[in-house]
């Protein structure tokens, strides 16, 4: 699943291809996916240029000219710039066809994608406006995730996993990052103190940035024109990886659900 290193490689994947490119058409095969894609979305496309691609939170925000197209990647969706006339394949649902000649092409198996449309300023849509911060900016530290956490009972994994507290936290990343922090992924939230919290915020920008860092080396797959773009598997410590000796004291690694989501720890290291 495309988590935020793989959007914000996206992003900068994609970006060189469209920026400052007009749109010529766009042609929607499925227009079924998470949410209905705008049925005149080449009316509302069409003639206007790519002023900016950036990310907020999972989602890929197009600035254009007369509103934002946001796309999310869902479960299995991924973009693509491939040459115009490119023959699409079965999950092929979307092209943005551009001026240069090439295609910005979604493709989405399992369909919890979307492409939506806005004319107002994307942070006001309903989908982005009740978002936390983003991690890896400055915004977000041990101060901030200690003064959302008091009186809250969740397990410290839910609580860093939950978009509204702060985004782009997926399962691999809350995992990895309350390892290398050493807190106990079922933990009270509120029960952990300043001095933890402040590891833990630069663990979680540290295996959101090494994700990001590795991905840049799969950026000319964005314009390959068989197969997906690679999602670039990292080294993880512990995700993935129950059964296994901890990295750390070799003792044998642990697995509970914590909201139902895989939850892998060293019961030695994390407390
Ligand atoms: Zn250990």
């Amino acid at each position: 699943m495309p988590e935020l290193p793989e959007v914000e490689t996206t992003v900068r994947g994609i970006a060189p291809h469209v920026i400052k490119q007009a749109i010529k058409q766009a042609i929607v095969r499925q227009p079924q996916l998470r949410w209905p894609v705008p049925e005149n979305l080449n009316a509302l496309l069409a003639g206007l240029a790519v002023e900016s691609v950036s990310r907020r939170g999972k989602y890929l925000l197009f600035s254009l000219d007369a509103g934002t197209m946001i796309i999310h990647l869902g479960m299995s969706g991924s973009l693509r710039i491939l040459p115009c006339g490119h023959p699409a394949g079965k999950h092929d649902h979307i092209d943005i066809e551009l001026a240069n000649e090439t295609i910005l092409r979604f493709n989405d198996p399992r369909r919890f994608g979307a492409l939506l449309w806005t004319a107002q300023p994307p942070d006001e849509h309903p989908l982005l406006k009740s978002l936390g911060p983003e991690p890896l900016l400055s915004g977000f530290d041990g101060d901030y995730l200690y003064r959302e956490s008091r009186a809250r009972q969740t397990p410290v994994k839910s609580f860093i996993m939950d978009s509204h507290i702060v985004v782009g936290v997926g399962n691999i990343y809350a995992n990895e990052a309350l390892f290398m922090a050493g807190i106990h992924p079922s933990r009270h939230a509120g029960r952990i103190s300043l001095a933890r919290y402040d590891r833990l915020s630069k663990c979680i920008k540290t295996v959101l940035q090494d994700a990001i860092d590795q991905g840049g080396t799969t950026l000319r797959n964005f314009v390959n024109e068989s197969g997906r773009p690679g999602y670039f598997k990292q080294q993880l410590r512990v995700y993935g990886r129950t059964g296994m000796p901890c990295r750390e004291c070799l003792h044998s690694l642990e697995e509970i659900r914590i909201n139902n989501r895989s939850t892998v720890f060293c019961k030695n290291c994390q407390t």
